[in-house]
């Protein structure tokens, strides 16, 4: 689960670790109340206005902006919120900005030389451990440092079991070139941020820009936070920060309906039970020419209600061409599930408008076959993989 900017800085300030601080705000009103409530907390006379949306590269397309008096604060609000902000990471279209972030200005006037470093928290799936990626080149598109100076990029693994140790801490401040104060502070901003990735069961920190300002205060500017959906239920309170506003609707009403369904590109829809399967089933309908327009997994119990729903879901995706139902009945038995997909095909009418292609094997696949094939709906039928493919490969290039 992914995180607005305000809400990683939240959970970040909760364990110990210093951020810029700000308040989020909906409105131009409510942003310029949000601006004089910073001053009194915190003395900044002037504030940033950063647009709240799941996508990096806010600051190059305008979406974040420096804001000297009040009437700068309501005038820059009024223009970002409502915004289709458009960024590397958007879509081409932009997305739609709902609530700008108020925060402090951090980088002082008249600071010649504040300092922007790049650092994140992951897991190296190699090598199953977390890791802090770091590098002296923040503020800027690590992916460019990445491809064009790569030797300035630094990685510090971590035992899961010791946690991180302080002479880690003390490698990567160091590597960061600080000394003094400022080295003191990136260690103890190093392991609250470790801490914090831990304790919350993230899954991925990105902070572009860690700030050193003059006066050697180490800061997160930004946050990029991604919640490990898997803990959710050991952090009851983090459930309210979904934004389903920046999610994809039909993946949105999918899990709703307890379906686990991922939207992509291609012109075949497909319905299988088990992330196997699904996975062999995408397979096969490249296989047959085609591209996967979806990840369905039905789970076990593939009744008429279920299959209703799915293809429902799936026929939401204009670009679909055809549906593959792909079925094991293992535990389900397979004229159960040929007779939800008859009964499904039934009440849904007209709304199906593509041709289905329908393959159950396993307990009872031949019952099934009888089913589909005697019911009168113009639903193909196939037992064989090979065949399914070679079907869906017909109907496509019909
Ligand atoms: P991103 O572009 O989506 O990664 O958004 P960031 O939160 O990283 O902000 C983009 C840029 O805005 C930063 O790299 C800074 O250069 C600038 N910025 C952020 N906060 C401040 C601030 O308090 N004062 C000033 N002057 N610039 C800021
Ligand atoms: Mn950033």
């Amino acid at each position: 689960m992914n995180l607005h900017e305000y809400q990683g800085k939240e959970i970040l300030n909760s364990f110990g670790v210093r951020i810029q601080r700000g308040i989020v705000a909906t409105t131009p009103e409510e942003a310029v109340d949000a601006a004089k409530k910073l001053t009194e907390d915190t003395g900044t006379g002037w504030h940033v206005i950063k647009a709240q949306i799941h996508a990096g590269g806010r600051g190059k397309g305008g979406g974040v902006k420096l804001a000297k008096n009040l009437d700068d604060v309501k005038s820059i609000a009024n223009d970002i919120i409502g915004m289709m902000l458009i960024t590397p990471q958007t879509p081409p279209q932009g997305k739609l900005v709902n609530q700008v972030l108020v925060a402090e200005d951090v980088y002082y006037p008249g600071d010649s030389e504040p300092e922007e470093y790049y650092m994140s928290v992951l897991l190296n799936r190699a090598t199953g451990r977390n890791m802090i990626m770091y590098s002296t080149e923040g503020g800027m598109d690590i992916e460019t440092v990445a491809e064009e100076t790569p030797h300035l990029i630094f990685t510090e693994e971590i035992d899961p079991l010791l946690g991180i140790m302080p002479f880690q801490a003390r490698k990567i401040a160091f590597n960061l070139g600080l000394s003094g104060a400022a080295f003191k502070e990136m260690v103890r901003f190093v392991t609250s941020l470790y801490t914090a990735y831990v304790k919350s069961d993230s899954s991925l920190f990105e902070i572009n820009p860690v700030l050193k300002t003059s006066d050697d205060k180490i800061l997160a500017v930004d946050a990029k936070v991604t919640l490990d959906d898997n803990a959710l239920f050991r952090h009851k309170d983090y459930a309210e920060l979904r934004d389903t506003r920046e999610e994809n609707p039909i993946e949105v009403e999918a899990k709703a309906a307890g379906l686990n369904y991922v939207d992509l590109d291609g012109n075949v829809g497909c319905m299988v039970n088990g992330a196997g399967l699904a996975m062999g089933t995408m397979d096969l309908i490249k296989e047959s020419g085609g591209e996967p327009a979806n990840f369905l997994d039905v789970g076990g119990t593939a009744d008429a209600q279920r299959v209703e729903t799915a293809f429902g879901i799936i026929l939401k995706d204009p670009n679909v061409k055809a549906i593959l139902v792909n079925i094991f009945g293992g535990i389900v038995r397979c004229d159960r599930v040929a007779q939800g997909v008859v009964d499904a095909y039934k009440n849904m009418g007209d709304q199906i408008n593509v041709p289905i292609i329908c393959r159950l094997q396993g307990t009872n696949a031949k019952e099934a076959k009888e089913l589909i094939d005697n019911s009168g709906m113009e639903i193909i039928s196939a037992t064989e993989f090979q065949e399914a493919a070679d079907k869906v490969h017909e109907v496509l290039s019909a």
